[in-house]
């Protein structure tokens, strides 16, 4: 399949880079790291979205009468990939994805409530999808929503959920039918984190987290919490099957997030091995490093051909599970194979934690886990295959 930019798409980019050129990443990111209390001050991260919200970017691709720019869908990936050259990948990961599930499955009600708050980056969110028991097996999900008059009444456990101390809405998936096959009782719902009976307790402050500084993580605890009938999301029982195909998104979107992080890593190192010297020459002309940053350019742009192309199809409303398993599979692989490498040829200097490279060897870690683990994606991949045993 031929890829190619639009002028409109190759406008955009240059557009997005000169604006985040200005908005530097240490801007971004530095206060986070500064303000590390009992909680992360999320102050800087709200000041960014605005930022991109005065833009119009948040609703790049949205139809016009929800108040977007009814964008080729590509775009948004751009703006992700863009992202992440600032040192802003969880933010561009964040950006969209509850807004398109919600176009796609939300009430009109909801849609009028939330859409307009997505697009000013005027709301939080939080989302729960993760359980004690329920990690890379999600539809094992056992937190219950029992059918009262009026609404639901949640009671268990959430866990690993980023953000939500500060979050004023939760994304949450629950489990409204215990008797039906475990992916089939699921349903999705917009919970207000205000309600009585919730109580968030930090696992850690991302102070402790190996890397990906953005958020805190949380246990959230719920007791009788009530949840109106008002705020499911689409139809009872199917929450599990709007996940797959919030997650399809989140996984593309985690590959072109990854790529803009690598190319940049890339070239940092390779200025920095040009100008630094060891044995009377310069680190970048041994062939041994100019050869290694070549090799990791070459993975770069599969990487690139991988993603774009599922994107594409993606947006042309193909089924891209395999594609975008794919894509976030090698993203994981990959950030994890360039932030090595790169971190190598900084030496001592790359081991420093306020290092760029030092933080995106920690940061890339958790793409092979999140959103689901490597191994998930190999499973999903074999199944399309049709090589998991059993399967003919
Ligand atoms: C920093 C951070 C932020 C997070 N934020 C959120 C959030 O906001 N909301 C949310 O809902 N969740 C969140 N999560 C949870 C995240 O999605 C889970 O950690 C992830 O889905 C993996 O689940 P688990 O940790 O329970 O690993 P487990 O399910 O216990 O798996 C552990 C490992 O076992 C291996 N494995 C699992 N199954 C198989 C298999 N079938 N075959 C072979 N190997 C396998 C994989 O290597 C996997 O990494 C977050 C996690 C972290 C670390």
């Amino acid at each position: 399949m031929d890829f190619e930019f639009s002028e409109e798409e190759q406008a955009f980019a240059t557009e997005v880079a000169a604006f985040l050129q200005e908005v530097h990443s240490d801007d971004v990111m530095q206060p986070w790291k500064e303000n590390f209390t009992q909680l992360v001050d999320t102050q800087p991260k709200r000041d960014f979205l605005k930022k991109l919200a005065d833009k119009g970017w948040l609703g790049i691709t949205w139809p016009k009468e929800l108040g977007g720019q009814e964008g080729p869908g590509v775009l948004e990936y751009l703006l992700n990939e863009a992202l992440a050259y600032v040192g802003a990948p969880q933010i561009g990961k964040g950006i969209g994805i509850i807004g398109k599930t919600l176009i796609r499955h939300g009430s009109d009600k909801l849609k009028a409530e939330f859409l307009p708050k997505i697009l000013n980056a005027e709301v939080e969110f939080a989302v729960g999808y993760s359980e004690p028991q329920a990690g890379s097996d999600a539809a094992n999900m056992q937190l219950r929503a029992d059918k009262v008059e009026g609404g639901w009444n949640l009671n268990g456990q959430k866990i690993w959920t980023s953000g939500a101390a500060q979050a004023q809405w939760m994304f949450g998936l629950f489990r409204t039918d215990p008797e039906a096959p475990k992916h089939r009782g699921i349903t999705m719902f917009l919970l207000d984190m205000r309600s009585a009976g919730i109580a968030t307790q930090p696992i850690v402050t991302a102070k402790e987290t190996a890397g990906i500084i953005e958020w805190d993580i949380n246990e959230v605890f719920f007791e009788d919490v009530r949840i109106p009938v008002a705020n499911r999301i689409g139809e009872e029982n199917k929450g599990f099957t709007y996940q797959m195909t919030q997650f399809q998104e989140e996984r593309l979107w985690a590959a072109a997030n990854m790529i803009g992080g690598l190319e940049d890593a890339v070239t940092e190192t390779t200025d920095y091995a040009r100008q630094r010297q060891a044995f009377g020459r310069s680190i970048l002309d041994n062939q041994v490093v100019h050869f290694r940053l070549a090799e990791l350019s070459t993975e770069i742009e599969s990487l690139c051909a991988l993603t774009y192309q599922a994107c594409e199809q993606y947006v042309a409303g193909d089924n891209v599970t395999r594609l975008a398993s794919m894509a976030k599979l090698k993203a994981g692989r990959l950030g994890r194979e360039v932030a090595d490498a790169c971190l190598q040829y900084f030496g001592g200097q790359g081991y420093m934690a306020e290092a760029r490279i030092s933080r995106l060897y920690r940061d890339v870690r958790l793409a092979s886990i999140g959103a689901g683990a490597d191994e998930i994606m190999l499973t999903i991949i074999c199944k399309q295959d049709g090589t998991l045993p059993g399967q003919q």
